[in-house]
This record gives C-alpha cells, structure tokens and sequence, in this order.
C-alpha cells in the first residue's frame, strides 16, 4: 500500500461536516471561496472568461448572452469545434500519447484497450469521413446504440466533427425504446455493433437494431464487430465498421459549428414519465463540461478518472466524453458488470489502474454496501482521493458507508445535483472549498444562481423546504428547447412560475449558508395532516435502521390525513416480522417526528428501478393509490411490480 494523503479534515466545531485539508486546498484548481461571489457579481462576464480560457475557437462570439425567455443563448456569433477542443488541440501538446480512454472489458476479454489523444484523433476523423461516405451532412441526426467500447466516444465525437447531432440511446433499452428515439429524433443513419458480453455472455445487439430501424428514416445502419456472433444483414443498408474505416481517408477537417448549433439530442431517464428529447448546443455546454470538470473533481493531468455512468445517461455524454476529453484527463471506460467476475470487480479495476477520482450514483453504493465489506479487503484503494455521486439524493448510510469503507475517511465526497436538461452539474461543493456534508449536495455552480420557492413563488430562507429553480443568466450547458415540442419546453419548464423562473420540479431546502440539501421530486412531496413532507427524508430516517438495505416512501391517500408516506423497504437480511415493522416505525418517529410516522411498512425484495438504477417512485405512488401504472418502457425490472401488487393488495380499477 502506498501511503494515502488526508484530503480532508474534521470540523473542529460540528459534527459530520468535513473541510479540505491545507493538502487539498494546495492542489486545487480552485480554493479560495471569493470565486462565488466574484462570479455572482458578474455571471455573464465570468462565464465569458471561462469560455476563453477554456475552449478553443474559431472566431470569438459578438455577445456573451441573450436572453428572450423562455430562450436564451450563449456566446452569439461564436465558431467552435467540440471535436477539435476535445481531440486535435491534445495532439499538439505533449498529451499526443497520453491515455484518453482506458477500455477496460471484462476478465476473460482482456487486455483493456487503451486509446492515446493521438489514436483517438485518428480513429475519429476516420470515423468523421465514414460517416460523410455515407451522406450524412451538417445538421443531421445520427443514433447511436452502442455499450461501454470506446467506439461509443468515437462515433459521438465523429458525429460533433461533422456537425450532425448525435441521438445516443442505452444499450440494454429494447427494440421498441430505440425505434421510438430514433423516429421522434428523425435520425439519418444507426451505429450498432453486433453484440457485446455481459457477464461473460454475448448479447445480440443487431436484431434490436434491426428490427427498430424497420419503417424509420434511417437509411444506414454501421455496424462494429466486437463479438463475431452472428447476425443478420440487410445488404446497402448494413455496412461493417471496419470495412468502412478501412478505406477512409486519415484527416476530415472540423466543421466550423456555431455556439449555438445543435451537439446533440438526448432523451431523459424517464423516472417521472415519457422521456424528453432535450436539446442541447456547442459552446455553452462544452464550456460548462470544462469547468465542471476540471473543477468538481479537481482532474489534473496525472489524475485517473472513472465515471460509471453508462454513454446513453447525460452523465456518461458529460463525464465520459465532453468534460474529461475536452480537459486532456486519462478515463477508464469500462465495458463490464460490476459484480462479474465477482463482486470485487469495481475495487479491482481501481486498484489495477489506480484510480483517482471515481464518480457513481448512490444506487450503486447501496448496491456494493449490501454485497459486504469482504469484497473490498482485498484491494489497495489507497489511490483514490476524491469521491463523487450523482442521480438520486444520497442517504446518510451510503454516505458514511462511501466515505469511510471506500474512501477510508480520506477523500472528500462531492454530491453533484443536475439533470439531464442542465447539461452539467450545477449544485455540489467544490473540493478546495468545502463544506462537506452527508446528504447535503452544497452550492450553486459559481457564476450559477438557484433559490428555493414556495408555491406562491416566495423565496425562502434557511431550513424551509421549497421548490428548487435556476435563475437567470441561465447556466451555459442548459437546454435549449425539446425536440419538436416547444410547448412541452415552455409547459414543464417555465410554467409554474412564469417565465423568471427554470423550474427543476426537485425539492430542496437550505441549510446553512448557500447550501443546498435535495429532498426528492416535487411529485413525490406530500402532504400530511398540512405538513409538508420529502420522500428523501423519509427515507433517509428508514435507511438509518440497521436492518434495512435501501426503501422508498410515496404518498397513499388517506381519510384523514389526507396523505400518508407508506415505505417499500428492501432488508439487508433477516426476515420481515410485526416487530421489525414497529421498530421502523418507531425509529422515524424518533429521528422525525410523529407526522412522519409511516402508515404502512411494505417489505419486498426489489423496488422499480429506470433502466440507470433510480426508484420510479411513481410506480409505487400507482400502487398505493390503485391508479394505472402507466408506462413502463423504462423500468428495469417490471417482474417486482407483480410482487408488489400482490403485496399491497392493489385493484386496477380503470
Ligand atoms: P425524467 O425527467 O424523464 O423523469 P429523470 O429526471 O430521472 O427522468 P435525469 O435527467 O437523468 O432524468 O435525472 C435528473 C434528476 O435526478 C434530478 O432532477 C433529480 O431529481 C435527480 N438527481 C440527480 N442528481 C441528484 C443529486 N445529487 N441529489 C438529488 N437528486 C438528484
Ligand atoms: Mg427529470
């Protein structure tokens, strides 16, 4: 083991609140908390500088931004390359043969596959010119299903050579998900692969392709070989990766994007609902997954990063291409399971390629938290030295469990609040700066402004829970509209408090000075004999009971209360028992309050989680209000929802 620096200290005055240590401070791109309110003063000018500083363009804009709400845009008359700040200007320094993207695939496939700045330049231009051979041109939508290979960076950075807006949709999504993506998108041409291995296993991945492309625009379909399984093919339409990039020529020379020309569409997880195509732009987002980069997790150039979010999240678009590739840093890709070939696979890889910076989503944590400490032993951590979560608010457990067994009470955790529609993160502590704090995400974005609202739109002050809302000047990486539907645009964001407003629909409240704590989706708010109450809290009070490994609290309707939370809880073991059930009750009634007592304790042994691993609390809010489900094309395991209607004696009426 090599010997691990302290990144962080204990307050000497309160419990549970970290700070960086003088180490940290020393080391980080930013550590001096005047940085806020200097960019406050002036979010457009800082915005501007960090622009300059950090992207490479062109020509610079004429305006720094505009804003014609519920519109607004970034750097008006700007010319940049996404592709070109992420690719060709590393391969004129001396990061030409520094890693980019360590492939790393599962045991029996290995060796990983390492790409340097210079192999995937070269990769990329070809991969720009297939694409042009095929007649895709400026302005056209390209889909991408593609799972964790390098090809997936590829081919999305390809497509922002050219211009042609890319359309990534997950690689576990079905047929019918990518056919849907691809029609609403009206997408020219489909990069695919064959098949990939999953625990070991090739999974065909060409008959989805092929059967959603039926009846659709898409007019190619490309399709790499990664693992010669066999599969159908449609002759002029299928064209084999290689093939192709065997005879294209070395060098495609960027096109000159406009800040405000479209870089990509991308559809949301679909926790609350049908997923949106959110648009987002060049300039503004590619300067937000810089500095959010480079800033939240302090990436230095001998840092190796590992985000494990999958390419078709807005994280894996952000953090495994956008940000990490446009700063020069080394990322590992990781193609495999978590749990294959056992369940040290994670701390594995970590050790392996000493990783220093690791990004996951508390669905995870409490995934590892429940597989045991016995996993970990084996492996020297002792490189990490920063901790990050994004997703789902983070319960006190899977925060003290993440910070101590994984980060061994060294390394500072950085809890990223955005979405899919911010583009990048926008509430989170800063590493140099601090506070760090169990379930608390920290403080706007500098040069980002957010406030938490009561109904009537009244802004409130510390510790009242309130809706969370951006105001203006909008955050950079913001969308710009949803694809084909400016009034679902103008309807879910800019609706509830006019147009001064961007909506999140998250709750939030404030604690301490300018830190934000999250609790859950507006949805998901009760109210319960006139108090208002946060799923996120709720659960968080659950979560802190020894036995249980993870639950999730909706609102059912009751006669008199109007409201009540009931809690679907999973336990760690053990069985479930009327003593168990008091004993939970009981526990959130000591940590908050009567009112907060749960009308029912539901115990089953899966709640509904979307395809990237978050509750859908709304299936649950269905059950225990014996409405409809509604759609379930996202969910990840609909076979739990058969169990839990047995187990909440649910009645489909309509
Ligand atoms: P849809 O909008 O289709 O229902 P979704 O909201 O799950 O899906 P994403 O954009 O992937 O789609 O997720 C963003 C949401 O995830 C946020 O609005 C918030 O509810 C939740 N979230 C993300 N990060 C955090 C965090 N650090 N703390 C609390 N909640 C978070
Ligand atoms: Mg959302």
């Amino acid at each position: 083991m090599t010997e691990a620096v302290k990144w962080v200290v204990e307050d000497a005055k309160e419990k549970g609140i970290l700070w960086p240590s003088d180490e940290l401070k020393r080391k980080a791109w930013v550590s001096d908390e005047s940085i806020y309110e200097l960019a406050d003063k002036d979010p457009v000018t800082f915005w501007a500088t960090r622009a300059r500083v950090g992207l490479d363009w062109y020509k610079e804009w004429d305006k720094a931004y505009e804003e014609k709400l519920p519109y607004f845009k970034w750097f008006i008359g700007g010319k940049l390359n996404a592709c070109y700040n992420c690719v060709d200007r590393h391969i004129k320094t001396w990061r030409r043969n520094k890693a980019a993207i360590i492939g790393v695939r599962e045991p029996f496939d290995e060796p990983s596959r390492t790409l340097t700045y210079y192999d995937l330049y070269r990769e990329v231009n070809k991969f720009a010119n297939v694409l042009k051979s095929l007649g895709i041109k400026k302005g056209d939508r390209v889909s991408i299903y593609l799972p964790m290979i390098p090809e997936a960076q590829i081919a999305m950075l390809a497509c922002a050579r050219i211009g042609a807006p890319h359309s990534v949709v997950f690689s576990a999504f079905s047929a019918e998900s990518l056919k849907d993506r691809i029609m609403d998108a009206d997408s020219k041409a489909l990069v695919t692969c064959d098949g990939y291995y999953r625990r070991g296993h090739p999974v065909n991945l060409k008959n989805n392709a092929d059967e959603a492309v039926n009846g659709t625009s898409v007019k190619d379909v490309v399709v790499f070989k990664r693992t010669g399984q066999e599969v159908n093919w449609v002759e002029a339409r299928d064209h084999w990766w290689h093939e192709l990039m065997a005879k294209a020529d070395l060098y495609c020379e960027p096109e000159v994007m406009d800040s405000e020309d479209v870089l990509y569409i991308l559809y949301t997880s679909g926790t609350t609902g049908k997923p949106k195509g959110v648009i987002h732009t060049t300039g503004g987002y590619l300067t937000q997954a810089y500095w959010t980069t480079k800033w939240d997790f302090d990436l230095h150039d001998d840092d190796v990063f590992w985000c494990t979010s999958d390419i078709g999240w807005v994280t894996g678009h952000t953090y495994n291409v956008y940000g990490p590739l446009s700063v020069g840093a080394t990322q590992i890709f990781y193609e495999g399971a978590p749990d294959y070939p056992d369940r040290g696979r994670v701390w594995q890889i970590i050790e392996k390629y000493g990783v220093t910076v690791f990004y996951t989503a508390p669905t995870m944590i409490r995934m590892v938290m429940g597989w045991g400490e016995e996993w970990l032993e084996k492996y020297d951590l002792s490189t990490l030295r920063l901790l990050a979560t994004v997703g789902e608010p983070i319960n006190r457990d899977a925060w003290m469990w993440y910070f101590e067994k994984i980060g061994g009470k060294r390394c500072p955790i950085i809890d990223t609040w955005w979405q899919t529609e911010t583009g990048g993160t926008l509430i989170n502590a800063l590493p140099g700066i601090g506070p760090f704090i169990p379930t608390v995400a920290g403080r706007s974005f500098p040069g980002t402004r957010h406030e938490v609202l009561d109904e009537e739109g009244k802004s409130l002050g510390i510790d009242k829970g309130g809706y969370l809302v951006q105001k203006s000047p909008f955050g950079p990486g913001m969308l710009r509209g949803i694809y084909k539907n400016p009034d679902m645009y103008q309807e879910n964001y800019w609706s509830q408090y006019g147009n001064g407003a961007y909506f999140t629909s998250d709750g939030a409240r404030l604690v301490k000075k300018d830190n934000f704590r999250l609790t859950g989706r507006v949805d998901d708010v009760m109210k319960v004999a006139g108090h208002r109450l946060s799923t996120a809290e709720v659960e968080n009070a659950i979560g802190g009971h020894d036995a249980v490994a993870e639950c999730a609290v909706v609102s059912a309707p009751h006669k008199i209360k109007g409201e009540t939370p009931w809690a679907f809880v999973r336990l760690k073991s053990g069985e479930p028992s009327d003593e168990l059930t008091k004993e939970i009750m009981d526990h959130v009634v000591k940590v908050l309050g009567p009112t907060c007592r749960p009308d029912r304790i539901i115990f089953a042994k899966a709640v509904p989680r979307t395809r990237s691993g978050k509750i859908m609390r709304r299936i649950l809010k269905s059950l225990a209000k014996d409405e409809p489900i509604g759609d379930i094309a996202t969910i990840e395991n609909p076979e739990c929802v058969e169990e839990l209607k047995k187990l909440v004696g649910y009645k489909e009426t309509t």
